[in-house]
Order: C-alpha cells, then sequence, then structure tokens
C-alpha cells in the first residue's frame, strides 16, 4: 500500500484547517484549533488503489516567520498552500513559500514538487483582494495546480484539488528512485513526535 504525505502551509487564518476538515470530513465547523500541529491519518483509495494518507496541519504561522520548520518540507510528497483570496498578504506569503517548498527540494528532487496552490474564502468574493488571473499565472510558473475553493461552502471542489495533487504525487513517487526516507535514528515516529507534537489524529 502507498503511503502518501501531504502537507498543508500558508498564513494563519487562510483556512489551512478548515480545508483539510472539508476534505477529510466533508464538513465546515467554523473553528479549528489552531495552536497545536496535527498529522491526520485517512485510508484513501483512488483509481481502485488503497492509500494511506497523513496529512500534516501545522499550527498558526506568523507571516515573519520563514514558513515553517525545515522538517516538513523535507517530510511532504506533496503540498497544498492555502490563502485566502481577500487578503493580499496571504498571497504574498503563498508566493514566498512556493519558493521556499522549491528552493528545499533543488537538489533532491529532479522532477515537479507536486503544490497546489488553494485560493480559499471564494464566499468572499465582494471583498476579494486577489484576482483568479494572477493567483493561476502564479500557479503556472510555478507549475503548481491551482484552484479557487470555498471551505466554508464548497466540498467537491476541494475533494477535487486533493484528488488531483494525490495522482500527481503518485506520478511522482513512480518516477522518482531518489526518494528519500528517514531511516536509522531518526525514524518516522521520532521525527513526528518531535516535529509535529505529540498529538495524532486519525479521521
Ligand atoms: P488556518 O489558521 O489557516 O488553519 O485557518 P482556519 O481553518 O482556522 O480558518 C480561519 C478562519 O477562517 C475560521 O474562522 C474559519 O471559520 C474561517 N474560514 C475558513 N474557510 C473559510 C471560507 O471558505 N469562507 C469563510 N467565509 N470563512 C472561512
Ligand atoms: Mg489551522
Amino acid at each position: 500500500m502507498n503511503d502518501i504525505k501531504l502537507a498543508l502551509l500558508g498564513s494563519e487564518g487562510a483556512g489551512k484547517s478548515a480545508v483539510l476538515v472539508r476534505f477529510l470530513t466533508k464538513r465546515f465547523i467554523g473553528e479549528y484549533a489552531s495552536n497545536t500541529n496535527s498529522l491526520y491519518h485517512k485510508r484513501f483509495s483512488i483509481d481502485g488503489r488503497q492509500l494511506n494518507l497523513e496529512v500534516f496541519d501545522p499550527c498558526s504561522q506568523s507571516e515573519e516567520s520563514r514558513c515553517i520548520l525545515e522538517e516538513p518540507l523535507d517530510w511532504a510528497d506533496g503540498f497544498v498552500v492555502v490563502y485566502t483570496i481577500s487578503d493580499r498578504r496571504s498571497f504574498l506569503n503563498a508566493k514566498n513559500i512556493l519558493v521556499q517548498i522549491k528552493e528545499s527540494r533543488r537538489e533532491t528532487c529532479k522532477g515537479e514538487v507536486p503544490i497546489c496552490l488553494v485560493g480559499n474564502k471564494q464566499d468572499l468574493c465582494h471583498s476579494r483582494q486577489v484576482s483568479e488571473e494572477e493567483a493561476r499565472s502564479l500557479a503556472q510558473e510555478n507549475k503548481c495546480l491551482f484552484q479557487e475553493v470555498s471551505a466554508a461552502e464548497n466540498y467537491l471542489e476541494i475533494s477535487n484539488l486533493f484528488t488531483k495533487l494525490i495522482r500527481h504525487v503518485m506520478e511522482q513517487l513512480k518516477h522518482r528512485g531518489d526518494r528519500r526516507r528517514y531511516s536509522g535514528s531518526k525514524s518516522m515516529a521520532k521525527l513526528i513526535n518531535n516535529v509535529f507534537g505529540k498529538r495524532r489524529k486519525s479521521v
């Protein structure tokens, strides 16, 4: 069975947890714990194949800090980079994060890094600060997938974007002989406890 590891990145309040919870449970609950890192597990079936999906949802990140710990950048096979369409700063932060992902993968990843840029809170389009065209061209420049969504109102687009991203990750893993795995003293369990805190969730 394939293991697929995804990490959500983006400004505090962009809706990372809301997007993820919508994907995992089909629900929008409005308020999400924001003071801990969480690692979610889900069995997922795609194109008839069973996958073990692990998704890292980091606790709030201040915009000034470098996007997060380096380990999730290292750990994840693919990324969901979330900004809010009504908050230009979150978009600029997403732009930075794309650069950081590319930098961290330059030496080890020969192909493209699977990333989906997600413009969340599409329901707030009356106070839009980032046009869809601008975001789409940022995604094209960075060879990422792109989708505007509303975690508050829709499930389907979110489900589709995760499915596309997971397919992309599966393709990359198939073609990549250099996939890094943690071994020896730096076992995965230890890494998760050290980096992501003790909280693990199953859905
Ligand atoms: P995170 O810090 O990136 O994990 O952001 P959260 O998922 O905690 O969301 C921050 C706030 O935005 C919460 O109050 C959510 O209810 C709200 N929110 C998330 N997604 C949406 C959305 O699609 N539309 C609207 N209107 N609010 C949203
Ligand atoms: Mg959160």
